[in-house]
C-alpha cells in the first residue's frame, strides 16, 4: 500500500475527534485553576508527559482522547479501512499508556486518566467535581492505582 493511502492523522483527529469541545486538556486545567490548584502541563521530566502534573498533590493528570486512546465507551469506532495499521497504532498507544502509567505509579504518584467522553456537556461538571476530591484525597491507597474518570456513573 502507498504511503499516501493512508489518512492523515491530523485531519483524521481533526474531523472526528475534535467538534464542539475543541480542547478538552484546557476544560480541565481552567476548573483546576480557578479552583486554586497550581500546575504544569505537558509536564516532560515525568513519564508520558503528563497534560496536567500537580507537584503539591504529587499527582498526574492525563485527558485522553477516545479514539486514539481505544475507550470502550462507543466513541471508539475502528476505522473500516486501513484496519492493520490502525490496529497497529492503537496497540501502541495503549502499551504506551499502560507503561508510563505503571512507572508513575512506582515513583508514587498519583495518576488520574480523564476520558474526553467525561467532558461533555452533560457530564462535565460531574466529572470535574469528581477530579478534585480524587487529587486531595491523600490516602495512601489512592498512590498505588490509576483512577479513570468516565461517562457513565453505575457503579
Ligand atoms: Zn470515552
Amino acid at each position: 500500500m502507498k504511503k499516501s493511502d493512508y489518512p492523515s492523522e491530523r485531519s483524521y483527529n481533526m474531523s472526528r475527534i475534535r467538534g464542539k469541545n475543541s480542547k478538552p486538556e484546557e476544560t480541565v486545567r481552567n476548573y483546576l485553576y480557578h479552583h486554586g490548584f497550581r500546575y504544569r502541563k505537558n509536564y516532560s521530566s515525568l513519564p508520558g508527559s503528563p497534560d496536567v502534573y500537580l507537584p503539591k498533590y504529587k499527582t498526574a493528570i492525563f485527558v485522553n482522547g477516545c479514539f486514539w486512546h481505544v475507550h470502550d465507551c462507543g466513541k471508539f469506532v475502528m476505522p473500516k479501512a486501513n484496519q492493520e495499521f490502525w490496529q497497529t497504532k492503537f496497540n501502541r498507544n495503549v502499551t504506551r499508556d499502560e507503561k508510563n502509567i505503571e512507572e508513575l505509579t512506582s515513583m508514587g504518584i498519583k495518576v488520574i486518566v480523564i476520558w474526553e467522553c467525561g467532558l461533555e456537556s452533560e457530564v462535565k461538571e460531574e466529572t470535574l467535581k469528581e477530579l478534585v476530591e480524587l487529587i486531595v484525597d491523600e490516602s495512601d491507597d489512592m498512590k498505588l492505582r490509576e483512577m479513570y474518570l468516565y461517562c457513565d456513573w453505575d457503579d
